[in-house]
């Protein structure tokens, strides 16, 4: 350990730490606006400068190691200055566009901006060349607010291993964009929106069906059902003040209700029928010896991943619909009937923490209603905050409210697959006690928790060894498939996340400051939440959820039946070949 003092707090640190790894112990926020902890440490943007005492020029934080007795001043007039003038040039080529901005108001360039009270014109002159992206059913890329950062290039790369942008053009013309000015939609984008969520500007918003949405509350024509994915309801108060990763369940369905939805149900529910079906084609793997190993569906952008990088594991990718599917292909299907009245009656909307949902809505073999896609409309964590707040609820003084029965009926099983390794977790709890004779009485799988992107396990079930790996990232996706290709691992069930830490730090997630997510684990914050209701539930398995037995004994029959294949499991495509999304 050595010693260092920042702004005049003595602080010991490890060998090797960086300025800015220092400050954070001394309790002094360095302003960054290229850094992403492990993932783009290029002292690109030089926000993060700081004067070290004996050393001539001013020293990028991000990546100037510390030594012992050093003495840094993160704070003088010169480093001001300096920040300053960076601000104002990067201003100088940039659409200062705030009013109507998505990022107005939670946009990082725009608050240093304030913070060190730049003047946006000091810098006049010409504007460098840029285009506007819109062919991606998820987000919208506009350059002209880019500040070329390149953390959305980093995390394309090394954390999602997808490489689907990089760095054009050079000098005064750099444009961060696919190759040789094509578009995203054309591209390996996977639709994850882990680009989006990192960066600090306007660049990169959600191409967002808010409006369609409200516009359909407001005629009534259809009757509004809505429905939310589990790690929503740990995330929604981020941006009305709660703590990271606090539960607002009760206020987040009061809310739905106080915008006009008909019916609020949840789609842990469609999660618990999730598990029903792939437990049971998880059994028939095991016994059979096909589709070994077999890999979980739930993430659009794992299964797109496959779709185009690796389409010879397709096979490998269970056929069950994801919670989301499955919970508007029985809107669309079994409820109807319940109502008696035509599927396209009923407008479904899901609250999602993910961008690649509104991809996955689209796809081919989603219409188990026969009356165009069963999802009428995928809304982010981002898009349900800015309805709440411009249709003026008090979010936060809102009562607690409580989904509608049946179909808003779910187990703890469900609630956990919000969190990586909780797909595995609430298939095991089944599979256990389908297997065994005796039901499980201790229903932790802690071997597959915690957000390590890749953990493995060897479970023994009813005499069976049964070998597992949970992962999140695509990258270390990547790196699995290549162990399984190779020979060197084998596994019986896999669950891929696309997103590190899984759907609970998804690309739909409320968006944090650089210090932030550089300095908490957001993903376990909000996990650890998840978990704390799946045991504050009755309920934790799938099987046991009274609304799942009804529904298989009144309306789809056995699990994997054919009314249930029909209903619940689809298709995929190899896209190697053709790109376009
Ligand atoms: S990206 Fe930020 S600074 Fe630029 S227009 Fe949007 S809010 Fe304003
Ligand atoms: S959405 Fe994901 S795959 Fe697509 S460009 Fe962004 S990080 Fe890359
Ligand atoms: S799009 Fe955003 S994250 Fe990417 S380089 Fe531009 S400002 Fe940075």
């Amino acid at each position: 350990m050595i010693k260092v003092t920042i702004d005049n707090v003595v602080v010991e640190v490890e060998e090797g730490s960086t300025i800015l790894t220092a400050s954070v112990k001394a309790k002094v926020k360095i302003p960054t606006l290229c850094y992403l902890k492990g993932i783009n440490e290029i002292g690109g943007c030089r926000m993060c400068v700081v004067e070290v005492e004996g050393v001539k020029n001013l020293v990028t934080a991000c990546t100037y190691p510390v030594t012992e007795g050093m003495i840094v001043r993160t704070n003088s007039p010169r480093v001001r200055a300096s920040r300053k003038c960076t601000l104002e040039l990067l201003l100088s080529d940039h659409n200062k566009d705030c009013l109507s901005c998505e990022r107005n108001g939670n946009c990082e360039l725009q608050a240093l901006s304030d913070e060190y009270d730049c003047d946006s014109k000091k810098y006049s002159g010409e504007f460098s060349k840029s285009n506007i992206d819109d062919s991606s059913v998820s987000f919208v890329r506009d350059n002209s607010k880019c500040i070329k950062c390149r953390k959305c290039v980093a995390v394309c790369q090394v954390v999602q291993s997808v490489d689907a942008i990089g760095v054009g053009k050079r000098g005064f013309n750099t444009q961060i964009g696919c190759a040789f000015e094509g578009k995203i939609n054309e591209s390996t984008c996977v639709n994850c929106g882990q680009c989006l969520i990192n960066c600090p500007t306007g660049a990169l918003t959600d191409k967002s069906q808010k409006l369609e949405v409200l516009e359909q509350l407001a005629q009534k024509k259809k009757r509004m059902i809505v429905a939310m994915a589990p790690s929503v309801r740990v995330t929604l108060g981020e941006h009305f003040g709660s703590k990271i990763g606090e539960n607002v369940e009760g206020k987040m369905i009061s809310a739905l209700r106080r915008l006009g939805f008909d019916d609020v149900f949840d789609i842990d529910f469609g999660a618990d029928l999730t598990i029903m079906e792939e437990s049971h084609e998880l059994i028939s793997a095991l016994k059979s010896g096909e589709k070994k190993p077999l890999f979980t569906s739930c993430c659009p952008s794992w299964v797109k991943f496959v779709e185009i990088f690796y389409p010879e594991f397709i096979k490998n990718i269970s056929t069950c619909k994801s919670p989301q599917q499955m919970m508007s292909a029985t809107i669309k299907t079994f409820y109807a009937e319940k109502l008696k009245v035509k599927p396209s009656d009923l407008y479904f909307v899901s609250i999602m923490p993910c961008i690649a949902k509104k991809f996955e809505r689209l796809r081919d073999d989603q219409s188990a209603g026969g009356m165009g896609q069963d999802t009428d409309a995928v809304l982010t964590v981002r898009d349900l905050t800015e309805m709440i707040k411009v249709c003026g609820i008090d979010f936060m003084n809102l009562e607690d409210g409580k989904f509608d029965e049946m179909l808003g009926l779910s187990s703890g099983a469900g609630v956990i697959f919000g969190a990586t390794g909780g797909v595995m977790e609430a298939a095991l709890r089944t599979l256990s006690d389908t297997l065994e004779k005796n039901p499980l009485k201790k229903v932790e799988y802690l071997l597959v928790r915690g957000i390590s992107g890749t953990k493995e396990a060897e479970i023994d079930i009813a005499g069976k060894k049964v070998k597992l790996a949970v992962v999140s990232g695509l990258n270390n996706a990547r790196t699995l498939l290549e162990k399984i290709k190779s020979g060197e691992k084998e596994y019986d069930f896999v669950e891929v996340m696309a997103c590190p830490g899984g759907c609970a730090n998804g690309g739909g997630m409320p968006i944090h400051p650089a210090y932030v997510v550089n300095n908490r684990e957001l993903a376990k914050e909000r996990a650890d939440n998840l978990y704390a209701s799946d045991v504050k539930n009755n309920l934790r398995k799938s099987h046991e959820n009274p609304s799942i037995k009804f529904i298989y004994e009144n309306y789809f029959g056995k699990a994997g039946g054919e009314k249930a294949h029909k209903i619940l499991h689809t298709t995929y495509i190899d896209r190697s070949k053709n790109l376009k999304s």
